[in-house]
């Protein structure tokens, strides 16, 4: 790092991560496994204020990018965080007193259509060029590993590779795992205003040698240097996708594999099912369209027929953070000292453990590795934008 490296040998560096999502715990912990004395700021009054806690907990390394050639180095990472996780989950349950409901049983992809199974082929032979496992099923191999499958599948893929999570439960662990491993957590501090200098001065008086920033869907904090005028971190704003969800009651005869077509996903968890998602670009509200649950539930309901009449438990709306070309911000701002780890979109689950050993090399050791070269925050940051479509409401996985 350019400056702010003037780590002292005899006290550990001390460094502020404000935003306690799936991203900024996971940079917490990460940090303090290494040594590092850590507090977390969050502008909740507890753990699940922002949008991890609505997510789906798919780590669909394969199913996300297999077929997307612009996209090869966000590929690279999640297929390697996606390797992080067996690791993260392990010690996020050992010291965070219980399960995770880390999964390994692989994804399920399914064409219903003659349009879907070339879909599908192209998906297979994308995995299989990527040396990704890829196993392609008939209806026949399908239906014995769903026997809840309809006739609408006329054929799938299983991605062995592709793994799963509760969210919430996540949360939950990595909350006990930092208080026992003496990491501070911060709950009701909206962080709005940080002061530069020597340290970081946070408005509750502390300071930090560091600041990471992870902060979601929201405008990241504001800097001024020790005269107050305003330090600029060259960060683009964050642009909101909002996705709608819904979870189903458990039933009997209901899904046990995460399941993807071209248009829904279902998720089983051992508390409920959840079907998802809307992808509505530009849209930060909360509000829930009764019309896109049903849509969601009616096509999730014609590949596996229980799901129809499942008791609804509950449905939501997240939002989630992306960037002018949908890959992450992860990496040193323009401000020296000051860390973004930014813009995860829809994958944010997923690519928490790379991101934060990313971070802590950048940190700790002034590394940064060549998977977060795409990455640099400060790709922006030159007065040209890159364009986005800043489409409407629709329905996607
Ligand atoms: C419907 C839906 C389904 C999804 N499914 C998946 C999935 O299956 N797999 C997957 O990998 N991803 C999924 N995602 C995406 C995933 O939820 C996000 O990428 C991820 O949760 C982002 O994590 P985060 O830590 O960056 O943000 P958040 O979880 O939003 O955390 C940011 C935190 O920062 C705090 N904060 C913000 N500003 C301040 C401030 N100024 N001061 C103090 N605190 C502040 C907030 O309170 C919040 O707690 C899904 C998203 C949605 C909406």
């Amino acid at each position: 790092m350019a400056a702010h490296n003037s780590t002292r040998k005899a006290t550990p560096l001390r460094v502020a991560v404000v935003g306690a999502g799936i991203i900024g715990l996971s940079i917490a912990l990460e940090l303090r496994t290494r040594g590092v004395e850590v507090a977390v700021y969050d502008r909740g009054l507890e753990l699940g204020a922002g949008v991890t806690i609505r997510a789906a907990g798919m780590l669909g390394a394969a199913f996300e990018w297999a077929a997307e050639d612009e996209q090869r180095s966000l590929a690279a990472l999640a297929r390697h965080s996606g390797m992080l996780w067996p690791d993260l989950a392990a010690r996020v349950e050992r010291l965070g007193g219980g399960s995770v409901e880390f999964s390994r049983e692989g994804a399920l992809v399914v064409a219903r259509t003659a349009a879907e199974t070339e879909w599908l082929e192209s998906l297979a032979a994308a995995c299989q060029a990527r040396g990704l496992p890829v196993s392609r099923l008939t209806a026949a191999q399908l239906t014995r590993l769903e026997p809840g499958f309809t006739g609408q599948a006329r054929g799938g893929l299983l991605l062995p590779d592709d793994q799963q999570v509760d969210p919430a439960l996540v949360l939950q662990r990595f909350g006990a795992a930092l208080s026992r491993s003496g990491v501070a957590l911060k709950f009701g501090r909206h962080v709005e205003r940080i002061v530069g200098g020597q340290q970081f001065l946070m408005p509750d008086g502390e300071r930090f040698d560091r600041v990471v920033l992870a902060t979601g869907a929201h405008t990241v904090p504001g800097f001024v240097g020790p005269r107050g005028a305003p330090l600029q971190s060259g960060l683009p704003e964050p642009i909101p996708v909002k996705g709608q969800m819904l979870a189903l009651a458990t039933v009997s005869g209901g899904p046990r594999h995460v399941i993807h077509t071209r248009d829904v996903y279902i998720a089983p968890k051992s508390r409920w099912t959840l079907i998802g998602a809307t992808v509505e670009r530009g849209r930060a509200d909360a509000a829930v369209d009764r019309d896109a649950i049903a849509r969601l539930r009616a096509k999730a309901a014609e590949l596996v027929g229980v799901l129809a009449d499942a008791p609804e438990v509950s449905a939501w709306a997240g939002v989630r953070p992306t960037t002018p070309d949908d890959a992450p911000l992860i990496g040193e701002t323009a401000i020296p000292g000051v860390v973004a780890a930014l813009g995860h979109y829809r994958n944010g689950v997923l690519l928490a453990p790379a991101t934060a050993e990313i971070i802590a090399d950048q940190i700790i050791d002034g590394k940064v590795s060549p998977m977060a070269v795409a990455f640099d925050p400060r790709r922006f940051d030159n007065g040209g934008e890159v364009p986005h479509s800043p489409s409407g409401a629709g329905l996607d996985s």
